[in-house]
């Protein structure tokens, strides 16, 4: 007992109960003497896009699960096919990387890092009479797959001479042969029950600059021969990839397995992809978005894009714990976008401000509060945690609140202002509405006054007195406007890229984003920097965007406070 105690403190932080189902194997291999007891992992994104927060659940366990065993993750770019990768890609994902809060250290790498390396692999197993060059078209490669419960038809090149096949293959990186003319397949089983195993494609040909290695290469390798080869370089231990992977690890081990020379092999092991309710989760698709320009970017806060997300005002903390909250399985769902907002709400509401900012504004005057006059009123921050502080802020005659807090008529249960009614304004006094006016074009209530019961500040002799409503204010001489961005979800459909017949894009929410002009906030955020983040009380949580200026002010909105988009924000 105390010997396996002992090798828990070595080998891992916690308890095995406390690890999902890829760490308990780690752990296994680790006290069956595999590699020596390394853990060593990989993050292998394809530099073809932004990454999404489905990204983020492979890189919190490939980095996390290193980190619980005291092992290392390598960074490693996919960068195998030169027609859809940019720097400005790789830019990006490092960024998020650290972002989210992981580091590779000093081990960034690129598939095409290995590209000699795999050549040399591929002309040794043409050499081994496990390679040939096939001539024939895509088209006609395809045709002879078979089906699963079919077997394929050989190729009529299937037994050239390695000789032959060498030279060919020379000739194909040589640059000499059209793209698509010639491909160069692994000689395996075209009646293998699995489909990958039909003499799968390992090289073809493309004439086209790549982001490192510029025109060095003429053929370029299928990302199938890459993965498992660069896993191998790397010494990686454990290969964690997404499901859909699953039927590409027979071809995964038989080529490692011709590769290697030792009892060493990395392993791969599938857990289920991330798919979230009322998004996409698919760089291509996602993609699209941007180049129509259905929305403004990568970065977009309506986007699930770890960067989009980031603008929005989400924390890598809360990103972290939601990912945590799902886990990980062998089955594939999709997972409540709620529950995501559940965790970003519960992580802001720990640890941001709370100020007053009023979204939709209409003017009260207190009407016996001397026109010269100005207070500071103390508020607290955050009440859930004293070492937040407190600010002051102004409080005047005049003062902005928010239209819905104000009804003619209200019915019973409205506990915010009426005529006649009374209500606390939050951190000063207890007013009570005596009148109001219209707009005489509009009709619109355009002035509510008041009345005030000085007693009931804060200290006062009144101060205790209970009234049913409070509502959040800010001093009209003294706010600062602000453009705020309601965001709402960017499909109103649960799965918009699952419905047969439909384009995902049918499903867009026409009404994602609401731009509000003329906010009125507190002072105190005439200071805030891009990606500040608060609560908005009442209404919900905001940041700062990152196009933001003083003079210019932009919020977005996080998420509302409640699981019901916020009442106040909707007109
Ligand atoms: P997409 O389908 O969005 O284009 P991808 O799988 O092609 O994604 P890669 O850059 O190849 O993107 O992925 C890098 C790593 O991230 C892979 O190990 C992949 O399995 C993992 N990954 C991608 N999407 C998800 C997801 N939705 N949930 C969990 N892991 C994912
Ligand atoms: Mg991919």
């Amino acid at each position: 007992m105390e010997g396996k105690t002992k090798r828990e403190n070595n080998t891992g932080k916690g308890n095995g109960s406390s690890m999902n189902f890829i760490e308990q194997f780690i752990l296994e291999d680790i006290r069956a003497g595999k590699n020596d007891g390394r853990v060593h992992t990989r993050f292998p994104p394809e530099p073809n896009g932004y990454l999404h927060i489905g990204h983020a659940k492979a890189i919190c366990l490939d980095f996390g699960s290193a980190e619980r065993f005291g092992g290392k993750c390598n960074l490693r770019f996919d960068d195998t096919n030169p027609l859809k990768e940019e720097t400005e890609y790789v830019d990006s994902i490092k960024e998020d990387i650290h972002w989210l809060g992981f580091d590779w250290e000093d081990r960034e790498f690129y598939a095409s890092d290995y590209f000699g390396r795999l050549f040399d692999f591929a002309t040794d197993l043409i050499k081994r009479g496990l390679a040939y060059v096939d001539d024939q078209s895509s088209e006609d490669i395809a045709a002879q797959k078979g089906t699963p419960t079919r077997p394929g038809k050989e190729s009529p090149f299937r037994n050239r001479s390695p000789i032959e096949n060498l030279d060919l293959f020379k000739r194909m990186n040589d640059g000499e042969f059209e793209e698509g003319s010639r491909v160069l397949r692994a000689k395996i089983d075209m009646a293998s029950p699995n489909m990958h195993m039909r003499d799968p494609v390992i090289y073809r040909i493309i004439k086209r600059s790549h982001h490192r290695t510029g025109n060095k290469w003429k053929v370029y390798p299928m990302y199938d021969f890459a993965h498992g080869q660069c896993d191998y370089f790397e010494g990686i231990t454990h290969s964690l990839c997404t499901l859909e992977f699953e039927v590409h690890r027979p071809l995964y081990d038989w080529l490692v397995d011709r590769l290697r020379t030792g009892d060493y092999r990395p392993r791969q092991i599938e857990f289920n992809r991330l798919n979230l309710t009322y998004t996409v989760m698919s760089k291509r698709k996602l993609q699209e978005l941007v180049i129509l320009k259905l929305v403004k970017g990568w970065d977009d806060p309506r986007m699930p894009t770890v960067s989009g997300l980031r603008r929005r005002g989400y924390t890598p903390e809360s990103i972290r714990n939601f990912i945590k909250s799902i886990g990980y399985t062998k089955f594939e769902a999709i997972n409540d976008v709620a529950l995501l907002e559940h965790a970003v709400r519960e992580d802001l509401n720990a640890r941001v401000p709370r100020v007053f900012a009023v979204l939709n504004p209409v003017k009260l005057v207190i009407s016996n509060y001397p026109a010269e006059k100005y207070e500071e009123m103390e508020i607290i921050n955050n009440p859930g945690d004293e070492n937040m502080g407190s600010r002051l802020v102004p409080f005047s005659r005049e003062l902005y609140i928010e239209k819905d807090d104000f009804k003619e008529d209200p019915p019973a249960k409205f506990f915010r202002l009426g005529p006649g009614r009374e209500v606390r304004l939050k951190g000063a006094y207890i007013i009570k509405c005596t009148d109001f006016r219209r707009d005489e074009l509009t009709g619109e209530i355009s002035e509510i006054i008041c009345t005030y019961d000085p007693d009931t500040k804060s200290g006062g002799p009144a101060a205790g007195r209970k009234v049913k409503g409070t509502l959040h204010w800010v001093s009209a001489a003294h706010a600062i406007d602000a453009e705020v961005r309601l965001y709402d979800r960017l499909f109103n459909h649960e799965d918009p890229a699952g419905q047969k017949y439909h384009d995902f894009k049918e499903f867009l929410n026409p009404e994602s984003l609401e731009i509000l002009t003329g906010c009125k906030l507190e002072p105190s955020l005439a200071e805030a920097q891009p990606l500040d983040k608060f609560q908005f009380q009442r209404i919900g949580y905001f940041c700062v965007d990152e196009d933001s200026m003083p003079g210019n002010i932009i919020f977005n909105r996080t998420v509302p406070l409640k699981d019901t988009w916020g009442k106040v924000s909707k007109k």
